[in-house]
Parts: structure tokens; C-alpha cells; sequence
């Protein structure tokens, strides 16, 4: 307040004042960069790239050097750039916004630093359209999710052996009941065998999920029939959820070499999802078929479905679909994620096409020999 006039001195009266406004464009770019986020636009027809300072700084290059697309891609963790090139890829296809997380290796702190991504085309027509986004760092939120999933790991790896042992007497039990014609203790045992093999699954879950998070999914590889582990674990989860027919449609012979244990636990996963989310008694169905080079398989279901919003999302840790009819079913978000994880590390896709209220078909891809 000016003592002699009375009028106030406050810089917001002094901007209001001004005649000519900065651009509302500006005024967001410059509260973006004072938050740490960095921006970036893309030109889709020339590929040419704009970083900001703060994005170049993200990468570890200086804020005057110059950043090409290329540059950054050469940032990114090795194990990490196929995939953020298909994503990156894939939303261009299909002019759909992006979201990634990702590591980059910045030479000057020696450290792992992760980067969230996100995208979108400023209009629908190619024409005059530009893809842009933010990018922010996330590597304090990341370590302190390595650290919780540590923990999960070490106490899942407790449980398990309890829970195997219990397993190996529960069968004892129940063939020495078979003898027995005891129908009341085979009736009990197979409820008890059925809670205890989705406790088993629940931990490989977790333990799959703490090696994936630090970046160690580790493959045992060997040559096996693709075709019959799909018959296999349709069986099992035929055993312990017995609320959906499974139809198994075309599955030609296949051998594929992969990781046995891991390839199961995807499709388990994939198989209980669809189950999960669809209604009590509708069909689920799961084929495969054989190109050059690959195998794909799908299971289709006739549930919930995903908005489209949600489908680049799904295969993130910990990402659940909030929704009203999601809400009541129990999850921990991680399996699509550990599905995801595993295919990549198999050098596979792995993908949904879906619409809301009309199914889900989630595909995998494996490469055969
Ligand atoms: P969880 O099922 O434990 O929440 P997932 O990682 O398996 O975790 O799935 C992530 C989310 O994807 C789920 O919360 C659900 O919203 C959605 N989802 C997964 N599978 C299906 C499906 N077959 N149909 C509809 N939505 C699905």
C-alpha cells in the first residue's frame, strides 16, 4: 500500500494493468518448467523434435545442446528401448495418447533415472497436427515402490514354502481318503487343495512382481508344447474356478522355447482375468495359431470390456480400472503388468483389443524357432 496515495503496490494490479497479456501457451510452458516438468513437441510428418530445457536436462544433456529424438531413445535403459519405441510406435498408428515409464542412464550422476511420458496429437487431422507431452522425473516414487516390492518378495518367499509342503500333504491325504472310499474327506480335501493352489498362484504373483520391479525377471528356458500347457492350465483352472466354461478353439501343435513356469503363470493370469471380469457362465474362449515366425494366442471373453483411455494403462503395475463395476472386484493390479513383463522378456507382444461392454480378447505373441 503507497502511504500517500493509499493505492496498492501489489504486482498482480501492475500486470493487470499491462496492456498486453503473455499468451496463455507461454504462461503454461513457463509454470510447467518451474514445477520440473519438462515439455517436448513432435512434428509427425517430419519427425522433427523440440525438447525443452528441462526435458533435455532429464536425458543429461545441457540445456544449449542439441536433442534429437534419437539421442534421447540412445538414453534409454537397453532392456527398457524396444519397448518404449513400440509404444511411442503404436500411438503414432493410432493417434492415441501415451503413457510410459521408462529408465534412462545419465552418464554424469552415474544413476538410473525414471522418466514418466506422456502424449497426445493436439488435433485429429494429420495434416496440422503435433504430438506433445510432458516428461517428469519419478525415480524417488520408483524407489520407494523397489523398496516395498523387496519386502513382498522376501515375505513371499517365506510363505511359499509352508504353503508347497501343505500342498504335498493335502495330496497325501487325499489318496490315502481314495482308498479309504471316504467321500466326506475327499469332498473337504479337494476345497482345501483348490484354496491352497490360489494361494500358490497369489505368491508366484508377488515374487514375479518383486523380481520384475527390480528389473530380474530371470527366464529358465526350455523346449516345450505350447498347445498342451494351454490344455493344461485350462484344466486347472477349470479345477479351482469353475464359474465359466473354457471353450480351447484352433491350437495346432507348437513348440516354442520359453520359460514353462513363467508362460503359465500368463496364462493363468489371462484365463482368471477373463473369468474375473465377466459375467458368471459366459464362455471363455482360448486359441492359438502359428505364423512364420511366431505363435499367437488369445483369450477372448465376453465381459466388462476396457475404455479405450484405460487400455494403454492396463499393462502398468499396479493400474486397476476405477469404475463402478469394477470396484467390488478384489485385485492388486499387478497381473497384467507381470504378463506384460514376462512376453516382452520373451522378445513377444502382448496386446487387448477391446470396447466397453462388449469383451476383451487379450493377445500374446511368442517367437518359435
Ligand atoms: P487385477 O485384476 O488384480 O486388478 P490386472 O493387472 O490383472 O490386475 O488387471 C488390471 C486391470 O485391468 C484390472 O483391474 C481390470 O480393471 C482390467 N482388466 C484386466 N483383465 C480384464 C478383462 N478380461 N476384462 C476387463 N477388464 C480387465
Amino acid at each position: 500500500m503507497n502511504k500517500d496515495t493509499g493505492e496498492s503496490t501489489l504486482p498482480e494490479k501492475n500486470i493487470a494493468s499491462r496492456s498486453i497479456e503473455p499468451p496463455l501457451e507461454d504462461m503454461a510452458g513457463i509454470a510447467l518448467e518451474s514445477a520440473n516438468v519438462g515439455i517436448w513437441i513432435m512434428d509427425p510428418s517430419t519427425l522433427k523434435f523440440l525438447p525443452s530445457k528441462r526435458t533435455k536436462e532429464l536425458f543429461g544433456f545441457l540445456p544449449e545442446e542439441d536433442m534429437s529424438f534419437e539421442d534421447a531413445m540412445l538414453k534409454v535403459a537397453d532392456k527398457y528401448r524396444r519397448s518404449v519405441v513400440q509404444a511411442i510406435e503404436n500411438a503414432f498408428n493410432k493417434k492415441s495418447s501415451l503413457y510410459i515409464e521408462y529408465p534412462v542412464i545419465v552418464v554424469s550422476d552415474q544413476k538410473q533415472r525414471w522418466l514418466s511420458v506422456t502424449g497426445g496429437f493436439s488435433s485429429s487431422t494429420v495434416s496440422d497436427s503435433y504430438f506433445s507431452g510432458i516428461i517428469m522425473d519419478i525415480t524417488e516414487q520408483k524407489q520407494s515402490d523397489l523398496r516395498r516390492s523387496k519386502f513382498i518378495g522376501m515375505v513371499s518367499h517365506e510363505l511359499k514354502t509352508p504353503l508347497t509342503a501343505l500342498k504335498a500333504y493335502v495330496q497325501m491325504l487325499n489318496n490315502w481318503a481314495k482308498k479309504q472310499k471316504d467321500n466326506f474327506s475327499i469332498g473337504a480335501l479337494s476345497k482345501v487343495d483348490k484354496q491352497v493352489r490360489k494361494m500358490l498362484n497369489m505368491i508366484n504373483s508377488l515374487l514375479n512382481l518383486s523380481s520384475a520391479e527390480a528389473g530380474k525377471i530371470h527366464l529358465n528356458k526350455n523346449n516345450f508344447q505350447l498347445d498342451l500347457l494351454i490344455k493344461e492350465v485350462v484344466e486347472e483352472t477349470l479345477f479351482i474356478t469353475s464359474t465359466h466354461p473354457i471353450a480351447i478353439s484352433s491350437c495346432a501343435s507348437v513348440n516354442v522355447n520359453a520359460d514353462r513356469e513363467k508362460i503359465e503363470q500368463v496364462l493363468v493370469n489371462l484365463l482368471s482375468n477373463a473369468a474375473k471380469y465377466s459375467d458368471k457362465n459366459a464362455e471363455i474362449e482360448i486359441g492359438c495359431s502359428l505364423s512364420d515366425n511366431h505363435v499367437e494366442v488369445n483369450v477372448k471373453d465376453q465381459g466388462l470390456g476396457v475404455a479405450p483411455a484405460d487400455i494403454e494403462k492396463l499393462f502398468l503395475p499396479h493400474y486397476r480400472v476405477e469404475s463402478k463395476e469394477t470396484e467390488k472386484i478384489a485385485g492388486f493390479g499387478i497381473g497384467l503388468y507381470l504378463c506384460a513383463e514376462i512376453i516382452n522378456r520373451h522378445n513377444g507382444k502382448i496386446w487387448v483389443e477391446s470396447e466397453p461392454g462388449k469383451g476383451s480378447n487379450f493377445k500374446f505373441t511368442l517367437p518359435v524357432s
